[in-house]
Order: C-alpha cells, then sequence, then structure tokens
C-alpha cells in the first residue's frame, strides 16, 4: 500500500519538474532536469518493490488459503469418524461430502482472496485521503467520492449474494445427494429400466442448482459495474474540477496528475471489490455449513472420567434395558423399539436371539458395542455400565458381525485384518479357515492379494458374509454378536462355520441372531422376542416343551426343510 500511494506522488513531481524544464529559465534547466531524473528513479523504485509486494501478497493469500483448507478437511474428516450412528441415520452421506468438499473450497477461496484484499483496499483509501487531502481538499474529497456509494453497494450485494450461495449450497448437496443415490442403487436402475427417469431427476436437480448459479453471476457483475461506474465518474469530477483549478492556478498540473495517478491506483482494487465480497458471502454460507458438523457433540462419546474396560469373568448382562431410536420412551411409551430387556452370557456360553423381522434383534446388537446408548437400564460388563468405559477399550472386547457387510477396495488380506493391518499371515489364513474362506481364496488366481472391488462387488453375498466373519474373529474378541451374520451362506456351509467357530468361541462369550433355527438352537438360553419384548425364554428343549410360538417356528421351518438333517448340529 505504502508503495503503491508513492506511485502518484513522484509521478506528479515528475510532472511538474518536467513542466519546469518546458518553461523555466536557462539557468534552473539543470537542477529541474536532475530532479526530474530522480522522481523517475523514485518512481521505477517504488514500481518494482510494489510489484515485489503484491507477489508475496498473492503469494502469501494462496498460501494461508490451501493450508487452511487442509486443517479444516482434516479437521472435518476427524469429526466425521466420531460422529455417532444416530446422526448418521438421518443425515445423507452426499450432504455430507459436499460439505467435505464445496464448503471447504468456499472458506479456502475466502481465505485467499478476502483476507488481505480489504485491507490493502483500506489502507489505500485512508491513507490516499491522509496524503492527498492534504495536497488539496476539494480534489481529494471529489477523488474519493464514490467510496460511500460504493460501500452502500457493497454491503447490499453481500447480503443478497449471500442468500443465493445458501440456496446455491443446498441445491448442489442436493444434486450430490441424487448422484450418489444413483451410484449406490445402479444396479436397481437398470434392472427396472430407470435410467430416463433418473435422467429426468437428475436434469430438474441441476437445473434449479443453473438457475440460482446464473441469478447469482448476474447480482455480482451488475454490482461490479454499477461500482465501477461511480468510480469513473468521480474521476470525471476530478478531472474536471482539477482542469478549472489548473486554469485558475490554484494547483499545478503534477498536482492534478497526482489525484488521477492515484485514482488509478484503487481502480484494481474496486473492480476486486466484487470477487472478495462474493467469497465473504460464499464463505459465511460456507462456514455455517461446515461448522455445523464440526461443533456437533457426539451422541456416543467417552465420559470424562472414562476408565478402559476391565474384563475379569467376562459376564455380559442387560438390566431392565429399553431402547427408542427417537430417544425418550417416557414421552410416547408406543415409540419404544425393545423394553425390559433382561439377561445375561458369561464366558464359554452362547444366547440365542430369535424372532420376526423388526422385532429389535439387531437393535439389541447394536447396543453392546454402544452404536446407541441404552435410553434407560443398563448394559454392564463384568459389573462396569458400558457407558462408563472408554469405547475404544469397548469395542475391542466387542466383535460384532453385521447384516450387511461392506468390504473395502483392497486386497482380501487387508480386508480380513481391517482391525489388525500388522497381524501375521497366519492369523489372517487361520480366521479364514474357520470362516470356511480360505479354500475360495485359495483357487483366486491372486490367492489373498486379489482385490475386491468397489464393495467387493466381484464376491457373492455369502463369501462377503463370510469375509465379515473372518474379519471379526480374528481379532479374538471376548465378546461375540452375529447378527444374522450368516442369512446368505446355504445351511451346509453355515453348519461347517459352526463348528469351525466352537473352537475358536469356546471361551467367548457369544450371542447369535438367526432367523433360522438350526443357527441358534445348540445356545444355553433362547430369547424369542416379538415387538421389543422377550417373549419366551429358554433352552432348545424347554421353550419346545413350552409350545409356543418357538415350537411353532420350529415345526414350520423343521416343516420346510423336511427334517433335513440341518437341525442335527444342536
Ligand atoms: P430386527 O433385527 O429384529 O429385524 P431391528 O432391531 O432392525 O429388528 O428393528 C427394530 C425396529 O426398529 C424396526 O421397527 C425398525 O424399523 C426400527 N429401526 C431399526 N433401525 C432404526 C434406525 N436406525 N432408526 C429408527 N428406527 C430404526
Amino acid at each position: 500500500a505504502i508503495f503503491q500511494l508513492d506511485i502518484p506522488r513522484f509521478l506528479g513531481q515528475a510532472v511538474d519538474h518536467a513542466t519546469g524544464l518546458l518553461g523555466g529559465a536557462k539557468a534552473s534547466q539543470g537542477a529541474a532536469e536532475d530532479a526530474l531524473w530522480a522522481a523517475a528513479g523514485l518512481l521505477i523504485g517504488a514500481a518494482i518493490l510494489r510489484g515485489l509486494f503484491t507477489m508475496l501478497h498473492n503469494y502469501l493469500g494462496e498460501a494461508i488459503g490451501q493450508r487452511t483448507a487442509y486443517e479444516l478437511r482434516l479437521a472435518y474428516f476427524e469429526k466425521l469418524q466420531r460422529l455417532s450412528f444416530s446422526y448418521h441415520d438421518h443425515v445423507h452421506s452426499g450432504d455430507l461430502m459436499t460439505r467435505g468438499m464445496l464448503d471447504i473450497e468456499g472458506v479456502r477461496r475466502f481465505v485467499e482472496h478476502g483476507i488481505l484484499r480489504p485491507i490493502l483496499l483500506v489502507m489505500l483509501v485512508v491513507g490516499g485521503a491522509y496524503i492527498y487531502m492534504g495536497s488539496d481538499l476539494v480534489l481529494g474529497l471529489l477523488s474519493l467520492s464514490f467510496v460511500p456509494f460504493a460501500l452502500w453497494r457493497a454491503s447490499v450485494f453481500r447480503l443478497k449474494s449471500r442468500a443465493l450461495w445458501r440456496i446455491l449450497q443446498e441445491r448442489l448437496s442436493h444434486l450430490t445427494r441424487i448422484m450418489e443415490e444413483n451410484l449406490g442403487g445402479i444396479r436397481v436402475v437398470r434392472a427396472f429400466a430407470g435410467q430416463d427417469f433418473e435422467i429426468q431427476k437428475f436434469d430438474e436437480s441441476s437445473a434449479k442448482a443453473l438457475a440460482v448459479a446464473i441469478q447469482r453471476v448476474g447480482v455480482r457483475y451488475a454490482n461490479t459495474s454499477i461500482m465501477t461506474y461511480a468510480y469513473f465518474l468521480a474521476m470525471g469530477l476530478v478531472l474536471w474540477v482539477g482542469g478549472q483549478k489548473v486554469l485558475d492556478g490554484e494547483v499545478t498540473v503534477g498536482e492534478l496528475t497526482q489525484f488521477l495517478a492515484f485514482m488509478t491506483v484503487l481502480q484494481m482494487p474496486i473492480r476486486q471489490t466484487g470477487m472478495v465480497i462474493n467469497g465473504i458471502a460464499r464463505a459465511s454460507v460456507s462456514g455455517v455449513r461446515l461448522f455445523e458438523i464440526l461443533d456437533i457433540e457426539p451422541a456416543v462419546q467417552d465420559r470424562p472420567d472414562a476408565q478402559n474396560l476391565e474384563i475379569k469373568d467376562g459376564v455380559l448382562r442387560f438390566e431392565n434395558v429399553a431402547f427408542s431410536y427417537a430417544g425418550t420412551p417416557e414421552n410416547d411409551p408406543g415409540d419404544v423399539t425393545i423394553k425390559e430387556i433382561n439377561f445375561e452370557v458369561r464366558a464359554g456360553q452362547t444366547v440365542g436371539i430369535v424372532g420376526p423381522p423388526g422385532s429389535g434383534k439387531s437393535t439389541i446388537a447394536h447396543l453392546i458395542p454402544r452404536f446407541y446408548d441404552v435410553t434407560s437400564g443398563r448394559i454392564t460388563i463384568d459389573g462396569q455400565d458400558i457407558r462408563d468405559v472408554t469405547l475404544d477399550s469397548l469395542r475391542a472386547a466387542v466383535g460384532v458381525v453385521q447384516q450387511d457387510t461392506f468390504l473395502f477396495t483392497s486386497e482380501i488380506d487387508a480386508n480380513v485384518a481391517y482391525g489388525e493391518p500388522w497381524a501375521e499371515q497366519e492369523r489372517v489364513v487361520s480366521a479364514t479357515e474357520s470362516a470356511q474362506l480360505h479354500a475360495y481364496i485359495e483357487n483366486l488366481p491372486q490367492g489373498y492379494d486379489t482385490i475386491v472391488g468397489e464393495r467387493g462387488v466381484s464376491l457373492s453375498g455369502g463369501q462377503r458374509q463370510r469375509l465379515s466373519i473372518a474379519r471379526s474373529v480374528m481379532l479374538t474378541p471376548l465378546f461375540m454378536v452375529f447378527d444374522d451374520s450368516t442369512a446368505a451362506i446355504d445351511a451346509a456351509t453355515e453348519q461347517r462355520i459352526r463348528v469351525a467357530l466352537k473352537e475358536v468361541t469356546k471361551e467367548r462369550a457369544t450371542i447369535v441372531i438367526s432367523h433360522r433355527l438350526p443357527s441358534l438352537m445348540h445356545a444355553d438360553e433362547i430369547l424369542f422376542l416379538d415387538e421389543g419384548s422377550i417373549v419366551e425364554r429358554g433352552n432348545h428343549d424347554s421353550l419346545l416343551a413350552q409350545n409356543g410360538r418357538y415350537r411353532a417356528l420350529y415345526d414350520l421351518q423343521a416343516g420346510l426343510t423336511e427334517n433335513s438333517g440341518e437341525a442335527a448340529d444342536g
């Protein structure tokens, strides 16, 4: 700013010396010529320094912007790793991705252009006013006469632009959501020939985003033009009034030149205010959207005084547990997903949970590693409420094999060893042997190095489930929960897995959830769940003797398999 403000001054002096040269006496010509050279030298020096500082300013602006974006991205991703399941239940991942990409970009641009440039503009205007008002008040005032007008336009523009950016970011989020859902459900789309429908849906959403984007661009350039007009008007006034003053002998040609040159210095920053304000408006919208996520306190997290779980006997106990996805069963008792759940499983034992779909079986599985916290009652491990221990130690002790399996785009062995990437190959192999997957992998051309594609598309449903079982048993957690994890596996293979796992789970406490009775008939206790409550319980024989729901289900399934021996494993 300082060097930019010096340039008009040196220019004015040079012009005055030059006019002196033209009209002055012969005797003073030498001195005037020297002064002209000196002014020209200063001018060049100031211009070079100005250029260097501008370069530095731009470099720093971009570098700080990039670093800020890097840190924000990392903080954002770290936050995503800690958000609780209940949050993910009602938020689209496409929306989270848009925030992580577009909104961080919005903040980055602001840091790049929106901080240093306004400071420079303010310094130029204030410094210019200070220097040049002193030389001629009227011309000084005239040359800055556009500033109040530009400020007013800028604030109007900022508000309009912010409102439009908010709508635009939401519409872009929506667009990402459509694309994400489309790619996730690509098989359904193709199977039902839904391409045209999907394209139309995308087109509509995209057109809506385009409309706002164009409106925003219109507002931006209209404002930039209005501000530039005001600026040139002020310049015209300076020229007109200044010209009169020169004729009247009140100011020299050099002084007038100085004012005009000063205004030229302001031209660039004034033109850039459109960009700057646009950036500020976008960043204020993007910042809100980002910090909405960054400021969330995860519903499930370590208590400040949380201790590591201490395992002594290995007893997991549900004590009068109720849970509602909505949070408060007291307010709406009809909303409770499970209630009055009491049971215990200890090392070496197996508890089976069976019941119709939607009865709350998976919900019970989700409560044990604290994917959700119980709404009332408590779950303890060796007497410690699981809400009082650290999540890391809890989740290390509890292995949940989930119903749907996610495979990372990576080698098979990296997928199996996801929980412990540095594990020896023997452990990986022994886990896949238990899960009855080893023989299949061995026969692949690349064996354990085979890359399983996006979402593991190259594996069948049953193979993916077996990989998922291997992934969990490899960690040898003390508590194992199998949540319908063999649903896609044929009965014979499942039986082999069960026999193999018997050895592995001998010392462990196991909970098996299944709709297929043979998967859990051998359990020490079986809970029959209906509408969130345990309606029957006991071991296989006592439940059969009760002649109730379990018996009916058993007869039905036994009839279906025609007593094919599937039930024989026990
Ligand atoms: P099951 O495993 O026995 O089929 P779930 O435990 O999955 O049953 O579901 C029990 C009930 O809770 C169902 O009515 C289901 O709609 C509901 N539910 C499951 N997951 C959620 C969730 N994330 N948010 C809200 N409700 C859910």
